[in-house]
């Protein structure tokens, strides 16, 4: 998968290059490129920005330099990219959003700063490409750069041979499948004992089935707790058919 981040602060997306994410560019699995949007902007302050029409606080990113960097990354590729524009308007990142994404040959990535990009600008790629507004939460950071990292890293980690055992992923809160909607239940490792307590002994039973429903009660269990919305959702149906197969 080939990914490009336009951003006034390449440094930012650093992090790139360590753990997951950074192993997965050395094996030649992800081919990452960070783009300086102040290339494209050509005043003597490399200016991106500019005060709001209709007034009010903050500054707006202009659309020519955004449109000129975009245009050429484009252009250095095969093929048309999903572009993906981190906002706090935009629609929820899911995992089921993250499985999607992992699924495209390139992404390219337009973080804003300020109150974010000039709207010509979606508009104009909208008429070209997928354009995909997403939020990271219900909250509102200074910046999209720490958004792009959390999504490539969500999504790297589903790319195949990324993550050393691949049964990893499917078996984690909101994988799809039967437990989908669900957060994973607690984990333990060793030792057995640890400060007087000890681990379920379930899980020292060797019995698969028994280990896979205690995995579920526990999910149902703290997903009723943390986030009763999800159980609002989950496929009573789907539940009933993944207890039959233990
Ligand atoms: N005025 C904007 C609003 O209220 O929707 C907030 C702009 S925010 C200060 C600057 C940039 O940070 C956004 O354009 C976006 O790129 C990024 N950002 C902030 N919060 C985000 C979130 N929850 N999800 C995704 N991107 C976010």
């Amino acid at each position: 998968m080939r990914i490009d981040v336009v951003t006034i602060f390449p440094e930012y997306l650093e992090p790139l290059s360590v753990s997951l994410v950074g192993k997965a560019r050395q094996r030649g699995q992800l081919d990452v490129r960070v783009h300086d949007l102040r290339e494209w902007a050509h005043d003597r302050h490399n200016t991106v920005d500019d005060t709001p029409y209709g007034g009010g606080p903050g500054m707006v990113m202009k659309p020519e330099p955004w449109g000129e960097a975009l245009d050429s990354v484009l252009a250095s590729g095969d093929g048309k990219p999903v572009l993906v524009v981190p906002t706090p308007s935009g629609i929820p990142f899911t995992q089921e959003l993250a499985v999607e994404l992992s699924e495209q040959p390139w992404l390219v990535f337009a973080p804003a700063r300020y109150e974010g990009i000039d709207r010509r600008v979606m508009e104009e790629y909208e008429e070209r490409l997928d354009v995909r507004e997403v939020s990271i939460g219900d909250y509102v950071l200074a910046g999209g750069e720490a958004p792009v990292l959390v999504i490539v890293e969500a999504v790297a980690r589903l790319l195949p041979g990324v993550l050393g055992n691949a049964q990893s992923h499917q078996d984690d809160s909101f994988a799809p499948g039967a437990m989908s909607n669900l957060l994973e239940g607690p984990v333990y490792t060793k030792p057995p004992q640890w400060r007087g307590r000890e681990i379920p002994e379930v899980l020292l039973s060797g019995h698969h089935g028994k280990v896979a429903r205690w995995r579920r009660d526990e999910a149902l269990r703290r997903t009723s707790q943390n986030r009763p919305d999800l159980v609002e959702r989950c496929d009573p149906e789907a539940l009933d058919k993944y207890d039959r197969r233990l």
